[in-house]
């Protein structure tokens, strides 16, 4: 990784990521959160960095990870530095497990998922939310469980650069969450906020279904004495039946004998104006015009779009 790189944190260079997990092929969906990001990055002047978030085996597909990157080559995105594999991480988020305990903000959960659900109801919050029933039970947290980080009284604003300003109260509307799983591994949550102060991110532009991670986040932030970046939620793409793009609603793989159609679509979906002839030329076009034209204020304040 070139040298410029190892200096986290500098409020210097705009520094945007994409972050896959690679569960399958890239699909529309992604390519929005791909391009969104790398033209904000490139516009600025700023640096973009490809982050592989591998840290969930179970729902990975083999080889995916390598399709990723040679989609995102074959679309022509150039990113920056070598690309992050969060499978290889182990030690720093292990580091910042060991902080989160000295903040006394961890703690270890026993309960079964059946457990987790009936105590919700029991406490009148939705299925998913976990009421805390361990918070004051002592497991230790070198044995047997999940273990979570406790959100008893916070309250978390931030603005959304896209979104505008957002709140949750994460006690009662996420609940004490998990940091590394009762199988052993790492949570998204984990993972993300240590990684992206890692490498120095300042700007985070990713799908509006993240829009209700950012407070976990911001509070992990909170915890561990990482700074915030910027964040700007985008629209997500929607099929007809309303569902999200993704493997589970069956988004078809990004074709890799035509980028320019999926490319030209994603821009439009946007909110840019790409004219009509960018179709007949080549990407090395596409992706100038793309640079010299991207304005972030153009993107449609939604939550979700129909996909084109
Ligand atoms: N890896 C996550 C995903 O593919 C995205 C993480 C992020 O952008 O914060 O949904």
């Amino acid at each position: 990784m070139p040298s410029k790189l190892e200096t986290p944190n500098s409020q210097l260079l705009y520094r945007g990521r994409f972050a896959p997990s690679p569960t399958g092929p890239l699909h529309f969906g992604s390519l929005l959160a791909a391009l969104a990001s790398c033209l904000e990055a490139r516009r600025r002047g700023g640096q973009w960095l490809v982050r592989m978030e591998d840290i969930d085996p179970p729902r990975e597909v083999a080889g995916a990870a390598d399709l990723i990157l040679r989609t995102l080559e074959r679309y022509g995105f150039e990113w920056d530095g070598a690309v992050m594999f969060q499978s290889r991480r182990d030690e720093a988020y292990r580091a910042a497990l060991d902080e989160l305990r000295r903040t006394g903000a961890l703690y270890a959960c026993r309960c079964s998922r059946r457990e987790t659900l009936e105590a919700a109801a029991a406490a009148n919050l939705a299925p998913g939310i976990y009421p805390g029933t361990c918070r004051g039970a002592g497991h230790a947290l070198a044995g047997a469980g999940a273990l979570r980080v406790r959100t008893d009284g916070v309250t978390t604003t931030f603005a959304d650069r896209l979104q505008g300003p957002q709140r949750q109260d994460v006690e009662r509307e996420v609940g004490d969450f998990v940091v590394r799983r009762a199988d052993g591994l790492w949570a998204y949550q984990l993972a993300v906020v240590v990684d992206d102060a890692a490498q120095g991110i300042t700007d985070i532009v990713r799908g509006s279904d993240l829009l209700d991670s950012t407070p976990r986040q911001l509070h992990l932030q909170h915890l561990l004495g990482l700074p915030t970046p910027g964040y700007l939620h985008l629209p997500v793409a929607v099929n007809a039946a309303g569902e999200k793009l993704s493997k589970q609603t069956y988004a078809p793989a990004l074709p890799m004998d035509d980028p320019l159609p999926p490319l030209w679509q994603a821009l439009a979906f946007l909110g840019q104006r790409p004219p009509a002839e960018l179709l007949e030329g080549d990407i090395a076009a596409l992706w100038r015009w793309a640079v010299a034209h991207w304005d972030a204020r153009a993107i449609p304040v939604a939550r979700a779009l129909r996909e084109p």
